[in-house]
């Protein structure tokens, strides 16, 4: 098996991957990263706790990236990585309490001006990136209260735009599942118009109703049906799952939803 093609555009790929660096995650975390690491310098003496904070803080940003390009592999993995970002960051966003609350400085309310100043610099139009430029009014302040709480709000930004990540990539592995999975399932297809058996589009194979994985047309060798086709489980023997197979009827017996969309408003 060779390695999956390079290029987004390849009609050969499956899953599209990379570009993180366009992510606003992505650059929020570097700035958070870099942000850190002067702070470290500067104001933690331990160097206990600066290795924490910066260890932390390069785990949200390299998982982003990490991520991404495992996006290309297998959604899964890809949502797992950005789940390590993800706790990196509150992992981090606490230090950084702790720090305020230790320190006896004020954490800013999320109402606060300062803290909407730092809020309002990501919502500015056009997709120009986030540099830690735009928020070093606090971040190289000599106040060390001023940067960690911009950094608690880059923190929250930065955790509210992981969760949509999530979001989105937990919906794409239910509707498309990951390029494994897709592979797999091009796999059997391919196989089965090799052996002269009726090929079903992979967008069409449903899955198994015990294990989940990709299911095959198969003919039932003996029995009352004897002859006639039914979905089974690809993972076979070891899962024995089946499903009802009717040529011409709904493909996608675990999703019916697709079947019939009527719409029950409409009476004829
Ligand atoms: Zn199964």
């Amino acid at each position: 098996m060779s390695e999956p093609p390079q290029d987004s555009k390849d009609p050969g790929r499956l899953r599209p991957s990379g570009g993180y660096r366009k992510l606003r995650a992505f650059q929020t975390t570097s700035v958070i990263y870099d942000a850190t690491t002067f702070f470290c310098e500067k104001f933690i003496r331990s160097h206990k706790l600066a290795d924490q904070l910066i260890g932390a803080a390069r785990s949200g940003r390299q998982n982003i990236g990490e991520g991404s390009r495992a996006s290309a592999v297998s959604a899964e993995s890809e949502v797992k990585l950005v789940q390590v970002a993800r706790s990196s960051q509150d992992e981090l966003l606490l230090d950084y309490e702790d720090f305020l609350r230790q320190k006896k400085h004020r954490q800013w309310h999320k109402n606060d001006p300062e803290a909407m100043e730092v809020r309002n610099i990501a919502k500015r139009p056009g997709n120009a990136p986030l540099e830690y430029a735009d928020y070093a009014k606090w971040l190289d302040h000599e106040d060390p209260a001023q940067r960690a709480n911009c950094l608690i709000c880059l923190i929250h930004q930065a955790n509210y735009l992981l969760d949509r990540l999530l979001l989105r990539l937990e919906q794409d592995i239910i509707k498309g599942g990951g390029y494994r999975e897709q592979l797999t399932a091009a796999r059997l297809a391919e196989r089965d118009r090799q052996a002269g058996r009726p090929v079903v589009p992979a967008a069409d194979t449903p899955n198994c109703p015990k294990c989940n994985k990709a299911m095959r047309l198969r003919t039932a060798k003996q029995g009352g049906n004897a002859g006639s086709q039914f979905w089974g489980c690809s993972g076979y023997p070891e899962c024995k799952g089946t499903r009802k197979y009717q040529a011409g009827a709904s493909d996608r017996p675990d999703r019916p939803d697709q079947a019939d969309q009527a719409d029950p408003t409409q009476v004829t």
